[in-house]
């Protein structure tokens, strides 16, 4: 595909992205289910009216409108076809939504990337509860939006192995 038949919509072109897959609560049955969302990875090219800002290292794609061609057989595999086009009331659009796995109730990127959710990792246990799988591109996501999370950035530092010094506490007076 042209990168120019985006120049009205605005593109997302990654490098590659991960699958990422961790664990929720369904609000509706309250059990534990696989959630699921892509981390775009560089190089990133935007295309046309394609203005997000982007965090360099990768960023948490929300509401996907419109799934890459390049992507559709292996998110149909790997997550059985619970994360799929739906329509939200919240967003009041249609975009690729997750489902419960129990009883296929839509859990909106509302709350799979928010706070609560499995994409924002608070302790070592939530940290090490995320799977993922890099998928090589490019991939092109036409209107791409991307969501916060400097969680998530801490999940990838540890991915690839960044360590960062520790903060070390502040002394006022030394004591004897
Ligand atoms: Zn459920």
């Amino acid at each position: 595909m042209n990168s120019e038949d985006f120049a009205d919509s605005g593109a997302l072109i990654c490098g590659s992205v991960y699958l990422l897959v961790g664990r929720g609560e369904c609000y509706a049955c309250k059990r534990s289910t696989r959630l699921f969302a892509f981390m775009a990875l560089p190089p990133f090219e935007l295309v046309g009216d394609q203005d997000e800002a982007m965090d360099d290292e990768g960023s948490l794609l929300k509401e996907v409108v419109d799934m890459p061609a390049s992507l559709r057989s292996v998110v149909a595999q790997v997550t059985n076809g619970k994360w799929r086009e739906d329509f939200s009331r919240t967003a009041d659009q249609t975009y690729w939504m997750n489902h419960c796995e129990w009883c296929d109730a839509k859990q909106g990127d509302f709350f799979v990337q928010g706070a609560d959710g499995p994409f924002w990792p608070y302790s070592e246990e939530g940290l090490a509860a995320i799977e993922a799988t890099k998928i090589e591109g490019p991939h092109t996501f036409a209107a791409a939006e991307t969501t916060y999370s400097g969680a998530m950035a801490d999940w990838r530092d540890r991915r690839h192995g960044v360590v960062r010094p520790p903060v070390k506490p502040r002394r006022s007076a030394k004591r004897k």
